[in-house]
């Protein structure tokens, strides 16, 4: 019969594992009373261990949900905190100084919280039941405790001894009943006292007649009755037993002796209940009664919380099933798969555009700062010279100006540092595209992968970085010294900057509009040619005009200096396009003439020399090594609590994951009470057909 209680408490563990639910609460046994009824020391005298926090400074502030596991075959007792992972337990001073801490870990201000702490206590010694342990009730608060903490106790109390659970309301003999806490608590809640056990300790304190008067009491009777006991650990046991031995023997000894001297009293004739043994009996009697009627309500409870969960998977999740590690292989399978393709379609001619792109724009800058700026920033300075824009085109062919110029500015490009320069816009580039990947993935919702993608890709480039650059570098190097250009390299450059001048004048007639934009387009032209007298002569500053001047201020006249920058340039690069579309620039004879077009074929013939060597080192590299590295850090190599980790960190997939543990769960709590129905149903029949 009293494998039904075992069965109970092990559907209540496997129903704890899915989240407490107030329909899905199996009973179990409540114990109150006041501090110092002798609360703690009826429930050791059940376990057989002192266990429980003590001291005076109210140690119970949590609730303790006590499960005892009776194993027959074994010898060892022991205790384990199923939340902590502490493991087995086997030193009973261990537990009392584990509860204790996390009791005093609420704090003083709390005082008390509904959290309770779950302890299972494993022994052959115990029967099979499950109890709570609450605060004890106090009369007021004492000096260093919030004035509201009497009722806070109460309230705690209130919520725990509500139906189905049974109350095990502790009273001292040496107490009178009607001032007993505990037993009023019970009469709000239990009016008829149906499922309130009575226990008198302290039995020993009071004049055993006075004592059976108290368990024959008739002015709050109790269906489950009253039983007395003398559950104080008497002084020679504690000696040794303390941590480690059984200390019920002793107790019960003691308390027998007690008893059996007032035969009376408490004898058999007496048809009173005394003694921890005939408690224990009772305990596990009723707890076992109370199991037996709420088997049907609980198994209606789970089967419809097992139908809500199943409607739930399948009207959201349309009932597809999903584990940690299944929904991790295919998110980086998937990842994989959308990397290999971007591997495909990212190879020699993607990068030659975007290295040819990068030194396009340093030949511009080359360009503006070897022929074409005028230095403006000074509005007092004179206007620079030689005028490419003037001069040059009237040149000697064999002007040593022009050549020198033209040298300075190639060596300018060459030496800018090739290596680094595209080893930098590649690694730059696939980083980029890397992360869009991940954004694009199922990885967008995890933090947590994110970082191990992207550690992978950064730790292959940067390991990359140095010889790829040296390589590239080294490469170039001919070209430091000498530069040979073919015809056809000269028309197909020539063809090439065209389109890159074309680009700037879009690019600088977009700043000019912006900076009109910004200022006013009336205000800007009056700005502009204040400045632009101030260049030609016509007006003169005191300074360079850095308090403003000319009505404008200085923030103004700034504006100005840039619209004519970006003017003056506009105009520069319309008459170089021009130039490079004369004749005299349709052939290499002219080279001096045209430094866009010879730029343009040294920036060709750079890149071509780089990306060779960034295909090998660089990105062949690093194709081959990502997919492996993130097998490394996403596959087989994580310990199954990081998988878990991983998944659940995007919310759908928690969500789905739990409906699914849920949905489980229930099915095997169901399961294992029906065939306890079963059971039940076959010993009641057999009983019944005795
Ligand atoms: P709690 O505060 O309700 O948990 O009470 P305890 O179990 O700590 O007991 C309070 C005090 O009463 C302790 O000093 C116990 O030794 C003592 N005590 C408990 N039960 C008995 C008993 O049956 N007889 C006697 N004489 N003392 C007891």
């Amino acid at each position: 019969m009293m494998v039904l209680t075992r069965k109970m408490i092990e559907i209540r563990n496997i129903l704890t594992q899915v989240g407490q639910s107030n329909t899905l609460t199996l009973p179990s046994i409540v114990v109150i009373g006041s501090q110092s009824s002798g609360k703690s020391s009826v429930l050791e005298a059940i376990v057989g261990h002192e266990f429980l926090p003590k001291g005076s400074n109210m140690v119970t502030r949590r609730p303790i949900e006590l499960t005892l596991v009776n194993t027959p075959n074994a010898q060892a007792e022991y205790g384990e905190f199923p939340a902590l992972g502490l493991g087995k337990i086997t030193d009973f001073s261990q537990i009392q100084r584990t509860l204790t801490d996390l009791n005093l870990a609420v704090s003083g201000k709390d005082c008390v919280t509904d959290d309770p702490i779950q302890l299972h206590i494993y022994s052959p010694h115990v029967p099979d039941l499950s109890l709570i342990d609450l605060p004890g009730y106090i009369q007021v608060a004492g000096a260093d405790q919030p004035p509201e903490l009497k009722q806070k106790i109460s309230d705690l109390c209130d919520k725990y001894i509500q139906a189905p659970n049974i109350i095990l309301a502790i009273s001292a003999a040496d107490v009178d009943l009607a001032n007993s806490t505990a037993l009023r608590a019970s009469r709000r809640v239990d009016p008829r006292g149906e499922r309130t056990i009575g226990v008198i300790t302290k039995m020993d304190l009071v004049d055993p007649a006075r004592g059976f008067s108290i368990l024959t009491d008739q002015k709050y009777p109790l269906r489950l009755g009253y039983v007395g006991v003398v559950s104080r650990v008497p002084q020679t046991a504690t000696l040794f037993s303390r941590g480690s031995g059984n200390i019920t023997t002793a107790i019960v000894k003691n308390e027998k002796a007690f008893f059996s001297a007032h035969p009376g009293e408490f004898g058999p004739s007496a048809d009173v209940s005394v003694g921890v043994p005939v408690l224990r009996k009772k305990l596990m009697a009723v707890l076992e009664q109370t199991m037996a009627r709420s088997l049907a309500g609980t198994r209606d409870a789970i089967s419809q919380e097992l139908e809500e969960a199943t409607y739930e998977f399948k009207v959201q999740y349309n009932d597809r099933p999903l584990s940690a590690e299944s929904y991790l292989a295919e998110s980086l399978d998937s990842f994989k798969h959308s990397f290999k393709a971007f591997a495909e379609n990212f190879g020699r001619p993607q990068v030659r555009e975007l290295l040819k792109h990068e030194l396009d724009q340093r030949v511009m800058d080359i360009l503006a700062q070897r022929y074409w700026n005028k230095p403006i920033e000074d509005l007092t300075a004179p206007l620079a010279e030689p005028d490419p824009l003037s001069d040059l085109p009237k040149a000697d062919a064999e002007n040593l100006y022009w050549r020198r110029k033209l040298d300075a500015s190639t060596s300018n490009l060459t030496k800018l540092g090739v290596g680094r320069v595209a080893t930098t816009v590649v690694a730059g580039a696939l980083q980029q595209h890397i992360e869009q990947l991940v954004a694009q993935s199922t990885f967008s919702t995890h933090p947590y992968a994110q970082n191990a993608i992207m550690e992978a890709c950064n730790g292959i480039l940067n390991d990359r970085f140095f010889s790829t650059s040296d390589q590239v570098e080294n490469c170039i190097k001919p070209y430091k010294f000498e530069i040979e250009v073919e015809e056809p390299e000269w028309t197909k450059g020539r063809e090439n900057v065209s389109k890159v001048l074309k680009d700037e004048l879009s690019a600088c007639d977009a700043a000019f509009k912006r900076v009109e934009d910004n200022v006013g387009r009336r205000k800007l032209k009056d700005v502009m040619s204040f400045v632009d007298r101030v260049r030609k002569g016509d007006v003169v500053l005191d300074g360079n005009g850095a308090g403003g001047a000319g009505g404008f201020s200085s923030a103004l006249l700034a504006k100005g200096r840039e619209g004519i920058f970006l003017r003056d340039r506009a105009d520069i690069i319309k008459m170089r396009l021009l130039a490079v579309r004369s004749k005299q620039c349709s052939t290499l004879k002219n080279k001096y003439y045209c430094p866009e077009v010879f730029l343009d074929v040294v920036a060709d013939k750079l890149t071509s020399t780089a990306v060779l060597f960034l295909n090998v080192e660089l990105l062949s590299e690093f194709y081959y090594n990502f997919p492996r590295e993130l097998d490394l850090r996403l596959g087989r190599h994580l310990s199954d609590s990081e998988v878990e980790r991983f998944a659940r960190e995007d919310p759908r997939v928690r969500n789905h994951l739990d409906i699914i543990k849920k949905k489980e769960t229930l099915e095997l709590a169901l399961q294992k009470i029906e065939s306890l129905r079963q059971l039940e149903g076959r010993s009641r029949s057999t009983r019944d057909a005795r």
